[in-house]
């Protein structure tokens, strides 16, 4: 099933507004597997709107109409479809009562072209409208479906995603079941993933291979589509195999899953215990991993240490360390890192230290961090970055990292 939006205001046309409900559309659609290839937006003129509804239907087996589902005389969606397909309107009861409820509600008089607003086409599927009057609609002529939906987002996206979505779905899955899996990387690009599987992106098809890029990190959502669901679940597992042999060593996990939730499983899973010294992060990774429950079997617990004082007198940093290299160091981080795992017995120990940003720190741009591991029994390891963005960015995104080197160690043989 492919589709077409068609978004109809003539203020869509005068710049006067942006036409969001198109990308609102647009990303629903791609969730559920239906393919957009056109969006139109077109003016409130009954025979341009009769031209461009002809033209969709020559292109798309499903028409979706945002707009002119209100009151007015501009308003004229419905009534141009009606016509155009051959279906008459008439008056739904329940969409009828809704809207003299709340003309009786806020005593505003009612006048006859509120009544308009309570007709549909025959034979369509009312979609109710929770935050307006004018109910949407799905009809099916022919070989098309054409959904109508109103205007201002805030009624179209709950009506689509709590009555129109639920409609397609049914009548996808009479045809084919979608099968969809989300697969998270991190510390790889989202050109250079592109780059690694550009020919599987562009031959793309069943299965399709959407990447996304946000929060330093990038996600690829696989979506297949099959008469039987074992079969779409195998061409997900194979799609899947392929991505992962170019760039698995960049995977952590699948859907919603986040770096310090996998950090978790796996100190679990390898009965381990981690203890942190956080001074640029100020108790960031140390909050994100006490948000998965059950924390306390693989978190020790942690120390805010945000002042050079706090590093000496609470996590023992040796005066000198910070006077030769300052806090902005590997040799600072080291130190800290590996202290606060002796103090808290535990065996892995993580210290994050930097600066945030705005300003540069010890004569270190924004974004300069430094991260330190210590694993008993082995070498403490540091890990310069060099991390753009706001302070805020910069914080999460190196206890990102933080995760994500541990995560590393963690897949190695003890
Ligand atoms: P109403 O009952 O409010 O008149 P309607 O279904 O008739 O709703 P329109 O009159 O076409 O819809 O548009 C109403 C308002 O909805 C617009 O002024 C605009 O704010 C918003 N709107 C309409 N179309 C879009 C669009 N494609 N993208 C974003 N907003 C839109
Ligand atoms: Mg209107």
């Amino acid at each position: 099933m492919n589709a077409e939006i068609i978004a109809v205001g003539s203020e869509l046309l005068l710049g006067q507004i942006t036409n969001t409900n198109a990308k609102f559309l647009s990303q629903q659609l791609a969730e559920i597997g239906i393919n957009v290839y056109y969006h139109t937006v077109v003016g409130d003129n009954k025979e341009r709107l009769i031209h461009a509804i002809r033209e969709a239907e020559s292109r798309a087996d499903l028409l979706i109409f945002t707009g002119g589902l209100g009151p007015t005389k501009d308003d004229l969606t419905k009534e141009t479809i009606s016509t155009h397909i051959g279906r008459p309107l008439v008056y739904d009861q329940a969409a009828l009562e809704s809207i003299e409820n709340y003309f009786a509600k806020t005593r505003i008089t009612m006048t006859p072209n509120n009544r308009k607003q309570a007709l549909v086409m025959e034979k369509s599927v009312v979609l109710p409208n929770d935050y307006g009057m004018a109910p949407g609609m799905l009809v099916k002529k022919n070989k098309h479906a054409y959904i109508l939906l109103p205007g201002p987002p805030r009624e179209m996206q709950p009506m689509f995603t709590s009555y129109a979505r639920p409609e397609l779905l049914n009548i996808l899955e009479k045809v084919e079941k979608i099968e969809s899996r989300v697969l998270r990387f991190f510390g790889i690009g989202e050109s250079t993933l592109e780059t690694e599987l550009e020919d599987l992106l562009i031959a793309q098809q069943n299965p399709t291979l959407a990447p996304l890029a946000g929060d330093g990190e990038v996600t690829l959502r696989i979506t297949a589509k099959h008469e039987s669901e074992a079969a779409a679940l195998q061409m997900i597992q194979q799609a899947e195999e392929e991505v992962l042999r170019r760039v698995g060593e960049y995977f952590y996990g699948y859907n919603d899953t986040t770096l310090a939730r996998e950090l978790a499983v796996h100190l679990k899973k390898h009965n381990s215990s981690i203890a942190a010294a956080e001074s640029l992060t100020g108790g960031l990774f140390q909050s994100e991993l006490t948000d998965v429950p059950g924390a306390s079997s693989f978190f020790s617990g942690g120390i805010v240490c945000y002042s050079n004082e706090a590093k000496k007198e609470l996590v023992k940093v040796k005066e000198e360390t910070l006077a030769r290299y300052g806090a902005v160091s590997a040799e600072c981080a080291a130190e800290l890192a590996e202290n606060v795992r002796r103090l808290l017995g535990a065996e892995f120990g993580i210290s994050f230290t930097g600066a945030a940003g705005p300003e540069p720190l010890e004569g270190h741009p924004p974004g300069t961090v430094w991260i330190g591991l210590s694993r008993k029994g082995k070498e403490t390891e540091t890990f310069k970055l060099s991390l753009s963005g706001s302070r805020a960015g910069v914080r999460k995104r190196a206890v990102k990292y933080g995760c994500h080197y541990l995560l590393a160690e963690l897949s190695q043989k003890t």
